[in-house]
């Protein structure tokens, strides 16, 4: 959860888009029954390749990936259209009013919300984000209605095990539970609204660690997982995100 400053890599991060240049499949072209979804990141590093991988090799969808500052207005109505789901891997601040209000109408519309890992630091400004996604990760100590809230924490390279609470959710039907190598998060704030998925009794991390729920019309889900290619290249972690990206398109 290292706070990246990636203006002078841009330029780097844009060749290596260029030279890569197949992984983000054209969104708008033949597509039947695809599931549509728009990849945001920006304000974090991470492996690329491999990330965008886990996308390139999901059959059920067509992806667009798009990085801050040029993310927002991917959100504005017209160009919203093209998209199902909106999937988070960003940890962004900088959020105008207006783009607050093409976010909120993206939900309003019932589309799809998909929140990856650091994306739960995103907008620690906006309070209304932390009611989309169901928490708040404190990047500083805070005091919220009289109550002192220490910094949340960080641990990498965690070995760790996560065990299913739903098996009868559509996001988690299917996995039993499992062992991954990621980073873990703990000492952020969860609603108490939130359908609880995935848990680990690891220490060092939070006990809830992925959950559904929905704002308005909306499906959105967080996965704590996802730090690098460990999580990236697990299949039960693959599983669980191609059944995210599914349910809050369409309920599947
Ligand atoms: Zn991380």
């Amino acid at each position: 959860m290292k706070l990246i400053r990636v203006f002078l890599l841009r330029g780097l991060f844009a060749v290596v888009f260029a030279c890569l240049g197949g992984f983000a499949a054209e969104v708008g072209k033949e597509a039947p029954g695809k599931i549509r979804v728009l990849v945001i990141t920006g304000g974090h590093e991470f492996e690329q390749a491999q990330f965008f991988k886990v996308f390139s090799d999901n059959p059920g969808i067509v992806f667009k990936a798009v990085e801050h500052p040029n993310a927002h207005a991917l959100l504005k109505a017209e160009a919203a259209r093209q998209y199902d789901v909106l999937v988070t891997y960003d940890m962004h601040q900088e959020i105008t009013d207006e783009a607050k209000g093409d976010f909120l109408a993206w939900l309003k519309a019932g589309k799809g919300l998909v929140v990856l890992h650091h994306a739960i630091a995103s907008y620690q400004q906006w309070p209304e984000y932390s009611k989309i996604i169901g928490a708040h990760y404190y990047l500083e100590k805070a005091t919220v209605d009289g109550v002192d809230k220490a910094r949340s924490t960080y641990k990498h390279g965690m070995h760790f095990k996560i065990k299913v609470l739903d098996p009868n959710h559509p996001v988690t039907r299917g996995i039993t539970d499992f062992e991954i190598l990621d980073e873990t998060y703990n000492l952020f704030d969860v609603a108490k609204d939130v359908h609880p998925l995935l848990t680990t009794d690891e220490p060092e991390s939070a006990r809830l660690i992925g959950w559904a729920k929905t704002y308005g019309p909306a499906r959105v889900v967080y996965l704590q997982s996802g730090h690098d290619h460990f999580a990236y290249e697990n299949p039960s972690y693959q599983q669980i995100l191609r059944q995210a990206i599914r349910w809050t398109a369409n309920g599947d």
